[in-house]
């Protein structure tokens, strides 16, 4: 135990940047293999070395830059994600629609029949099912 402790003393150790390539790469190798792509087989060993690399080095600040840049991109994709289901399922109390003129986004409340909806941007009228 104090032998491994010695040998990471000094470097990155797993962060989340690195466990994340490690599941794609682990990812990439399973379905190389069941769909027996032996390219995606040989793909696989990129972000697994890349994870071992960012592990074992000792470049921290870089290694923390690296994964700082990782948390944000992943908070965006996050959001995004978030946004784009919530326009397509709606919210719990609104439904979500584009006008159909100067395709404007617009918020309607759920739950009211078929209303007819005044864009507030172009001031034209379409009717939907909220
Ligand atoms: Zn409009």
């Amino acid at each position: 135990m104090n032998r491994l402790r010695r040998m990471m003393q000094g470097r990155n150790g797993s962060d989340q940047f690195a466990i994340a390539l490690l599941y794609f790469g682990v990812i990439l190798a399973l379905f190389g293999s069941l769909l027996e792509l032996g390219y995606l087989l040989i793909l696989s060993y990129v972000p697994l070395i890349m994870s071992i690399f960012r592990t074992f080095s000792k470049d921290i600040a870089s290694r923390r830059r690296e994964n700082q840049d990782y948390l944000t991109a992943m908070a965006h994709l996050k959001a995004m994600v978030w946004r784009k289901k919530r326009s397509v399922t709606g919210s719990e109390t609104h439904r979500y629609y584009i006008c159909p003129y100067c395709k404007q986004k617009l918020r309607v409340p759920k739950g009211k029949g078929k209303v007819a909806i005044t864009c507030p941007h172009c001031g034209k009228e379409f009717k939907k099912k909220s």
